[in-house]
């Protein structure tokens, strides 16, 4: 019979003890002779950087070996690391069960720790400027491979004397494509027995799937949500965020108005700035007439480069030019930090160096 060399067969793999729910770990405790308190343990051990089972120094050997031939403690391996920023940014690329690779990004600033993470391998929408939409989609993750990205920055940043603060889904994958995951992953990650970072220090970032933040604000889960809106009409923002031609503008601001008066939470504009596409006056004019009155936040992105697209990014003073033009509209405005360029932070970047490496080295 044909052996395959790769152990891409996820079904011979252990499960990851995050994947497992509550019910059935509960149950294995059981059958293998443990008190259900045990679970807490367990649970709490991997919470605070437990990488083996073997650490779990309150839980008696044997156990320790029984759960060990049983489970992994986490699915993903760490297979390329970058730092940037005097080493206030590590990017990390995680192998998951089959092979596909994901990205999630930890920066350091004085008053806080945020971890950008990624809810899918590669993404359907394919926006022309993002390096993670270039590459063909490979699958959404579960929900315990978006915690466990959040577990593994935790334990990095604990080892620092650092406590993982903020999250924001904006590594790669559109996380309304996998909204059933990403809102049980958030769940999770605010669970006090768990990682306890409050929703509200979650931001979910959207390139605009209606349907589902219609349905985030019938959840109680009050995330912040950031609309990727980088154009504010229907024309350019086809163009820019594909996924407009079925979701147009001002229905999706519509939809992100109904967010904020449900929640009572501000939403955040997201507009990535490239240069002589997005950056005129009149650009600042549509967004001034689309947002004016609203709860709303706009955030500039200066564009970080990706190699095999059209796009530049702005001067610095072209940013500041168009910040005031839309200060001008009455907005609330404010240019995001290019943290990380080095690290290739922006979503998909390391990936995608990483996997040219991979094919020069299969060349050579
Ligand atoms: N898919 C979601 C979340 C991941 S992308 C979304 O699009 O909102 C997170 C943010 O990074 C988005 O606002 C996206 O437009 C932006 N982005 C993508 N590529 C970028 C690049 N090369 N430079 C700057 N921002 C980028
Ligand atoms: Fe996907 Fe967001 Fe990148 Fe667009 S910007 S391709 S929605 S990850």
């Amino acid at each position: 019979m044909f052996s395959s060399p790769y152990p891409s067969e996820v079904s011979e793999i252990k499960p990851a003890l995050l994947s497992v729910s509550r019910a059935d770990f509960e149950s294995w405790l059981q059958d293998h002779g443990a008190a259900a308190y045990r679970r807490a343990h367990v649970i709490g051990s991997v919470m605070r950087g437990a990488t083996s089972f073997e650490e779990m120094r309150e839980l008696p050997r044997a156990l320790r070996e029984q759960l060990d031939a049983a489970y992994r403690v986490t699915s993903l391996r760490p297979i390329a690391k970058s730092e940037a920023d005097r080493s206030l940014t590590t990017k990390t690329l995680y192998e998951l069960d089959g092979g596909h690779t994901v990205e999630a990004v930890v920066m350091r600033y004085s008053d806080r720790s945020t971890l950008c993470i990624s809810s899918q391998a590669g993404c359907p929408v394919g926006c022309p400027f993002c390096a993670t939409g270039k590459f063909p989609f490979g699958r959404n993750l579960a929900a315990h491979e978006i915690e466990e990205q959040a577990v593994d920055a935790a334990r990095m940043l604990r080892t620092e004397g650092h406590r993982l603060s903020h999250v924001v889904f904006m590594g790669m994958g559109e996380p309304f494509v996998n909204y059933s995951a990403v809102i049980e992953s958030v769940r999770r990650m605010a669970d006090p027995e768990r990682l306890a970072i409050s929703p509200r220090r979650i931001v979910v970032s959207t390139s605009g799937v209606i349907p589902r933040i219609e349905q985030l604000s019938q959840e109680k889960v009050p995330v912040t949500l950031a609309i990727s809106l980088h154009a504010a009409r229907d024309e350019l923002r086809d163009v820019l965020v594909p996924i407009n031609r079925k979701y147009p503008v001002r229905e999706l601001v519509a939809a992100a108005d109904g967010y904020a008066s449900k929640s009572g939470r501000r939403v955040s504009y997201e507009w990535v700035m490239l240069a002589g596409v997005n950056d005129s006056e009149r650009d600042a004019k549509e967004l001034g007439r689309l947002l004016r009155k609203r709860l709303a936040h706009v955030n500039l992105i200066p564009f970080n480069p990706v190699e095999e697209t059209p796009y530049s990014a702005p001067s610095r003073e072209g940013v500041r030019r168009f910040k005031e033009l839309v200060a001008a509209e009455g907005l609330n405005v404010t240019v995001r930090d290019t943290r990380g360029r080095e690290a290739d932070a922006a979503c998909g970047q390391l990936h995608e160096r990483v996997m040219k490496e991979r094919e020069a080295a299969a060349i050579t």
